[in-house]
């Protein structure tokens, strides 16, 4: 049996050792198991994609205003492509090419690296100015966590360390999920960094304290020393931006001959959000207003 903790996800930013270091620590248990209700994830889609959105989700805290960040992995493992979307608040979402994987290692441990294999990641910053700036890196391991502590150091030149877990019962149920990113500043002290790395190397693995019930705080205590600085709480949810208004746009955009002939052969079409799984249908008379509205 299971102790039931309830607690909703929120992550919470600080600085510590004498303000040379952030940190950010982060429960995403609920929206993680909602995904993979949205999605039908098994297992090692589950874990991959629930790192990801974990991940991505304390990113887009890292950013003020109206600025989102999207997040694609892009390896040659059976996954395929995962791709997630975040706001500045807490707000994030994501699909996986292939739901339905379940790889383990011999002990029994979800084998997200060999899933995920090979390829690049690309984070895309919409500043909603004209621009979008995308950088990328290679992934090193498909874990995940090690990919996006090399992204941090070799394309944002900010050394840094990243934990990610989630826990997937044999039954398919997500126990728990999480993680952190501690970002090192200019002027830390090289004493200072061998004494992180010594607490971290101590670190029990994040899944496993968020099911024994630790917090945020509580894991920002472990990786601190108990010694830290709280700037920042935000809460997480898993929240998608679609309507059928944008699937109207993008019906719009495949031009008048394009819907002319949707008409004539279907008499109607269903388009579907990637991120949530919600149908948006347009019948005959609905694309008839479409035409209307490009004339
Ligand atoms: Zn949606």
């Amino acid at each position: 049996m299971f102790l039931v903790i309830n607690m909703k996800d929120y992550l919470i930013k600080a600085y510590a050792f004498d303000g040379t270091v952030r940190i950010y620590t982060a429960v995403t248990t609920d929206l993680v198991a909602h995904a993979q209700n949205i999605h039908d994830l098994w297992p090692t889609s589950a874990a991959a994609l629930g790192r990801l959105l974990t991940v991505s989700v304390i990113m887009g805290a890292m950013y003020a205003n109206d600025q989102e960040l999207t997040i694609r992995v892009e390896g040659n493992g059976p996954i395929g492509s995962m791709v997630t979307s975040t706001t500045t608040k807490g707000e994030v979402r994501g699909y996986v090419e292939n739901p339905h994987v379940f790889l383990q290692y011999n002990s029994g441990k979800l084998n997200v690296g060999q899933s995920v294999g090979n390829g690049f990641i690309h984070v895309t910053k919409d500043l909603k100015v004209r621009n979008l700036f995308t950088s990328s890196s290679e992934i090193q391991t498909g874990e995940i966590a090690e990919d996006f502590a090399y992204y941090f150091t070799a394309s944002e030149q900010i050394p840094s360390a990243v934990g990610l877990g989630v826990l997937v019962n044999d039954d398919n149920k997500i126990l728990s999920s999480g993680g952190f990113i501690l970002q090192v500043m200019p002027g830390c002290k090289e004493e200072t960094i061998k004494d992180i790395e010594e607490k971290i190397s101590k670190l029990l693995p994040v899944s496993e304290m968020i099911q024994n019930g630790y917090t945020p705080e509580d894991i920002m205590n472990e990786i601190s020393g108990n010694n830290y600085q709280h700037l920042q709480t935000l809460d997480l949810n898993y929240y998608c931006t679609c309507s059928r208004e944008k699937f109207e746009k993008g019906l719009i955009s495949l031009g008048k001959e394009q819907i002319l002939e949707i008409i004539k052969e279907d008499k109607k079409i269903e388009t579907v959000c990637h991120f949530c799984n919600t149908k948006y249908q347009f019948n005959e008379s609905d694309l008839n207003e479409l035409l209307v509205k490009m004339k």
